[in-house]
């Protein structure tokens, strides 16, 4: 399904990552991909998994950094020659800002949310559109806390909803080089950023239980979504987000 296509994934950093499940999805159906990752701490286990799959390359890439960002392009152009797909599967805020009220957000937090898990998109999305010659496709992961309240979610509900917005505005721009790009909103899955909000385990409980399929959805099936996404069985479709949460969002109370 994915032979001769090239794609490059942000935001593996274990093997319980989101961003992971789709790299083995995809990597399953005949892909190469390029792997980012930031800071040393990261090197080895994203190399190591990386390493389960195919022609695979690894670069550093804190997205906060433009020269980093610029190189990894650099890179993927230098091996491949070109991208077929991207999935972007990064966020953070500071932990303080995870807990708590959302009243009490501190402008930094705020500002460093924002630009990690929001303006990164356009900004990948620049340098990637470039090197998707034949047209592309280019996933974000998104959560339902960006329309609703949720309770710690605070200002990554905030970014969650710039980042579905920036969803919109990247379709529209890049719909005419064929680039296409989607969200889709993951429910609760246990992994290393989901810890960081406070009293992860008490929604996963209670979103597992009032789910029409009475369980939390898991990242395989996050990563076949993003499969189909980067895909050609998805190519009438742009500037969605799609749930991946085992319709939790369709239920009133
Ligand atoms: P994860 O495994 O911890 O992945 C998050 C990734 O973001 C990590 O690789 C992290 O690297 C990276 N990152 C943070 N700051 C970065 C920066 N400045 N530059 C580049 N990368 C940076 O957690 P995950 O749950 O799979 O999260 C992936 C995405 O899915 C996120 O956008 C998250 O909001 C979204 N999502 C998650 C859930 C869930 O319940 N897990 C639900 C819906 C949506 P470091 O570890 O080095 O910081």
């Amino acid at each position: 399904m994915l032979e001769n296509k090239v794609g490059m994934i942000f935001g593996v950093a274990n093997k319980r990552s989101i961003a992971w499940a789709c790299a083995a999805a995809c990597g399953e159906k005949g892909a190469r991909q390029a792997f980012t990752f930031q800071g040393d701490r990261l090197k080895e286990s994203v190399e190591k998994l990386a390493g389960e799959l195919p022609d695979s390359l690894v670069v550093p890439c804190d997205v906060t950094d433009q020269a980093q960002v610029d190189a990894a392009f650099a890179a993927v152009g230098a091996k491949y020659g070109r991208l077929d797909y991207l999935v972007h599967s990064i966020a953070f805020a500071p932990r303080e800002a995870l807990e708590g009220e959302f009243v009490t957000t501190t402008r930094d937090a705020f500002r460093t949310a924002l630009e990690i898990s929001a303006f990164s998109l356009t900004q990948v999305s620049l340098a990637a559109a470039p090197l998707m010659t034949e047209g592309g496709s280019i996933v974000t992961m998104t959560y339902y806390g960006a329309e609703k309240v949720v309770p710690n979610y605070n200002v990554m509900g905030v970014a969650k909803a710039a980042l579905e917005s920036s969803t919109r505005y990247l379709a529209a721009d890049l719909g005419k080089q064929n680039i296409r790009v989607n969200a889709i909103s993951a429910g609760p899955i246990n992994t290393l950023s989901a810890r960081g909000v406070k009293n992860m385990g008490s929604l996963l409980g209670y979103v597992g239980e009032k789910s029409p399929l009475k369980r939390n959805v898991t990242a395989a099936e996050v990563g076949n979504t993003a499969l189909f996404l980067v895909s050609d069985l998805s190519s009438g479709i742009t500037g969605e987000t799609i749930y991946v949460d085992c319709g939790y969002n369709i239920m009133g109370i």
